[in-house]
């Protein structure tokens, strides 16, 4: 009775089975490490991290990760309670001891006698009983194909190909214009959904050259099966031929610069919404394996773009991802199997730190319907909010690719001045209003 199942036994899956233990919840903790491997694990330990040793920043007034610590830390967080104790020295952000971490994850979930681990691999998604998958990037095959069984092949990715995204308001719109190709759509609003930067020859030529130039990273052993289908990293198209992206993604047909209306640019790179408030936009067709400090220079050559600011960079990695704004629910239900949960980077974040986060609210969202105790809505304005409100309904679900934290999620706050000037105003009063919703929101769970 009251049992509670949860499937991978990484950043999410502990924090679930952490804050459903302290609810009173017996948890079954499948985990299929050491017996079956992934290319990136390398224990059988609970909470292994894989790569970086860092939770990233810990800034809490001006930082969304900080903030998404803060939240952590208020709730009772496992993973973030013990990153503290395990913390090395590594200026504004919070970096562990990795091994002493992951032993700290592992004695304490086995130390709770309403914790059970199970070291084996599920595979299939259950009739009975309730259940969180938290199985991570790197989901093993068997269980891949169950869930696209479930879901369709099209809702599930097992590489995400991520193009820059830029704060639409670090955008020089001087330079650059809103214009879908050929003018298509019904409404205005369509008819001008793209951002549009204009590219004269030279600056195209000196484009290519250093796209060329730049520092890539390496796919990892036995991360590249079945993915070059559709998602050319930008660089290797540049290496097929200088007027490769010319003739894709930076076509120039059908659209005309207001800002000079009588020259024909050359190339245009085109930016695409990426969420209903309209913050954020994409750089359509730039999945990349640059490296994140080559990315930056690189994208900021283009006109319009010289001051971006990226919400996050491109990438291209094996990674096993849900398209969550049609297949789950509010509570990250199924919506077609409503016993069954997911949590963690599958459902479309990115990251330890936004993975965690949503095994927190995953593991409290199954305790609570387990318990018949409602839970009152994650409020929008928190971080935790703004990054559950996205995967689940704020992003545009055609073009889904997973997302890190970040300001450009959230509400705008009225009456704050714009632009460089007040983006420091700003954040904290993002990051103000956000600890009084996360706070209102754990109080009102204490008291019912
Ligand atoms: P995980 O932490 O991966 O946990 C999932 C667990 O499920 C694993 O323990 C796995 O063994 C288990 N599992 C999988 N399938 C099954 C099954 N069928 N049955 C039972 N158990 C199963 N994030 C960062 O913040 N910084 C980085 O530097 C970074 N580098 C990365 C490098 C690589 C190569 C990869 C793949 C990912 C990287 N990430 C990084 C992302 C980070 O790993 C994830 O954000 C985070 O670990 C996700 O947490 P999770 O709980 O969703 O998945």
């Amino acid at each position: 009775k009251n049992e509670l199942h949860i499937v991978g036994g990484g950043m999410a899956g502990s924090e679930a089975a952490w804050q459903a233990a302290q609810r009173g919840l017996n948890v079954v903790l499948h985990e299929m490490r050491p017996e079956v491997e992934t290319f990136a694990h390398k224990t059988g330990k609970l909470g292994e991290m894989v790569c970086s040793n860092s939770f990233r920043s810990d800034d809490d007034e001006q930082n969304a990760v900080g903030l998404l610590h803060w939240e952590m830390r208020a709730a009772g967080g496992l993973i973030i309670s013990t990153a503290g104790e395990y913390r090395l020295p590594a200026g504004g952000a919070l970096a562990v001891d990795r091994e002493a971490f992951a032993d700290a994850i592992t004695a304490k979930l086995t130390a709770l006698d309403t914790v059970r681990v199970s070291h084996e691999e599920v595979t299939e998604l259950p009739d009975q009983g309730q259940w969180i998958f938290a199985t991570g990037p790197l989901t093993s095959a068997r269980l891949g194909q169950a869930i696209q069984a479930e879901t369709g092949a099209d809702a599930l990715a097992f590489f995400d190909a991520i193009a820059p995204i830029v704060y639409a308001e670090s955008i020089d719109m001087e330079k650059a214009w809103l214009q879908s190709r050929y003018d298509k759509g019904e409404t205005e609003d369509e008819q001008k959904a793209y951002v549009n930067c204009p590219m004269d020859r030279d600056q195209y030529e000196a484009f290519i050259d250093a796209l060329l130039a730049a520092d890539k990273t390496e796919f990892h052993e036995g991360e590249t099966a079945g993915y070059f289908d559709g998602c050319l990293p930008i660089e290797v198209m540049a290496e097929r031929g200088r007027e490769t992206l010319r003739h894709g993604p930076m076509k120039p047909v059908g659209l005309t610069n207001p800002h000079q209306p009588d020259v024909k640019p050359h190339a245009v790179v085109q930016l695409r919404r990426d969420n209903a408030l309209g913050t954020l936009f994409n750089i359509v067709g730039f999945q990349t394996k640059m490296k994140y400090g080559a990315q930056a220079d690189v994208f900021r050559m283009i006109p319009g773009l010289a001051e971006a600011r990226f919400a996050r960079l491109g990438g291209i990695h094996r990674n096993t991802f849900l398209n969550s704004p049609t297949l789950l629910d509010a509570q990250m239900r199924l919506r077609s199997r409503p016993n069954i949960r997911f949590a963690g980077q599958i459902t479309g974040v990115e990251g330890y730190v936004e993975s965690s986060a949503m095994g927190l609210l995953a593991g409290r969202m199954a305790a609570a319907e387990l318990l018949g105790t409602p839970l009152p809505e994650v409020p929008q304005d928190s971080a935790h909010g703004a990054l559950i409100h996205h995967i689940t309904g704020g992003a545009e679900a055609k073009t889904f690719q997973p997302m890190n934290v970040n300001f450009g999620l959230f509400r705008p706050v009225d009456g704050l001045k714009g632009g460089r000037r007040g983006r420091k105003d700003r954040y904290k009063a993002y990051t103000d209003r956000a600890k009084a919703a996360w706070s209102a929101w754990l109080d009102a769970q204490r008291t019912a």
